[in-house]
């Protein structure tokens, strides 16, 4: 049983983009815990909001983009925790936060790492930016680390570029670069997407273990469910800006109420299912957030909508238990509504 308060607390973020167009809501009240030694798993489809709330607890949501309103608390060496909302973007606070007590893995390191400093410079910097080393004793560190993530030669490859490593190596060393600083939470938005499935397994395999040792938080950010049951303790499924069902790994997988969480489900291969049998798809795609359907946001592409109810009231957040949630009118208060409308029928 978890006593300890969460490290990091999301409250009813909300984060749009504010354009002379119109505004596109891409968080819209999003609310989840992260605690130490636990990982929290994003999952949604591309464009439910998953990566601008990354981008958000970070503070580095590009114009016209904003935080409109919610918390994003984190806790700090016992103290009262500090509304990350309320600091300067730019603030030394944040700066202090950013690649220093959150770190941050990409799905590409090819973007992330400069391709004209090698990955030892780009360490080295990454240490002295938040540990008072000298030169001599972060390129220790920095080299400690790279072996640490498994890299087989890491004298020679402090001497490297980035461009000259495979994907599976260039992921291990953003990975020791989001280290670098000791983060009490990383943050991984898609991982392990642009790599081949051995090494994807290698590396949540890494990620796990380093978790492991470090009691670090983790938040993993991804749209493959396979991912998440592999990894994840907590699950917060999103659907265009809104988090649509969360709970324990265990709810989600073996317990999912939301037709979209189930609809996720059912679309994921499995090694026994009937040969030439299609996969059952999500039909139609994700709106675009700035042209949201009305009612549920889910309700055109969702088998189970109830004309005049789904496509007119957005459902409220049914919690049965604590950590657990479900917006849907099948479920909760809502349910007596479905019933009465049911039986009018
Ligand atoms: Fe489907 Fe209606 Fe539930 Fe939305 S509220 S998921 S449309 S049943």
């Amino acid at each position: 049983m978890r006593t300890e308060p969460p490290l990091l607390s999301v409250r009813n973020l909300r984060t749009y983009f504010l354009a002379d167009e119109g505004t596109t809501k891409a968080v819209d009240g999003v609310s989840f815990d992260v605690s130490a030694g636990r990982t929290l798993g994003i999952v949604g489809e591309s464009g439910c909001g998953k990566s601008v709330t990354a981008l958000s607890i970070l503070r580095i949501v590009d114009d016209p983009g904003r935080i409109v309103d919610g918390e994003i608390l984190l806790s700090r060496n016992g103290g009262s925790p500090v509304d990350l909302v309320k600091q300067r973007k730019n603030g030394r606070f944040m700066r202090s936060v950013r690649g220093g007590e959150i770190g941050l893995v990409f799905q590409e390191p090819m973007t992330s790492f400069s391709p004209v400093h090698t990955i030892g410079n780009q360490l080295v910097e990454a240490i002295r930016l938040h540990d008072s080393l000298t030169k001599k004793q972060a390129r220790n560190k920095a080299t400690d680390l790279l072996t640490m993530v498994g890299i087989p030669r890491p004298a020679s490859t402090m001497d490297q570029y980035s461009w000259e490593l495979s994907g599976g190596l260039r992921q291990r060393a953003m990975i020791a670069h989001a280290l670098a600083p000791d983060p009490r939470l990383l943050i991984a938005d898609e991982p392990t997407t642009a790599l081949d499935v051995t090494t994807q397994a290698q590396i949540l395999d890494l990620m796990m273990s380093l978790q492991e040792e470090r009691s670090m938080a983790v938040m993993l950010i991804t749209h493959d469910l396979g991912v998440i049951a592999e990894t994840a303790d907590e699950v917060v499924v999103m659907y265009l800006g809104r988090e649509v069902e969360k709970g324990s790994v265990e709810d989600i997988f073996y317990d999912p109420q939301h037709p979209y969480t189930r609809a996720l489900l059912r679309s994921i291969p499995a090694l026994d299912a009937a040969p030439k049998v299609k996969l059952p798809a999500i039909t139609g795609s994700v709106p675009h957030p700035f042209d949201r359907p009305t009612g549920c946001g889910f309700h055109p592409r969702c088998p189970e909508a109830m004309e005049g109810l789904c496509d007119i009231e957005e459902p409220a957040t049914w919690t049965p238990a604590d950590g657990r949630g479900v917006a849907c009118h099948l479920f909760g208060d809502h349910q007596a509504l479905v019933s009465l409308k049911g039986r009018r029928s």
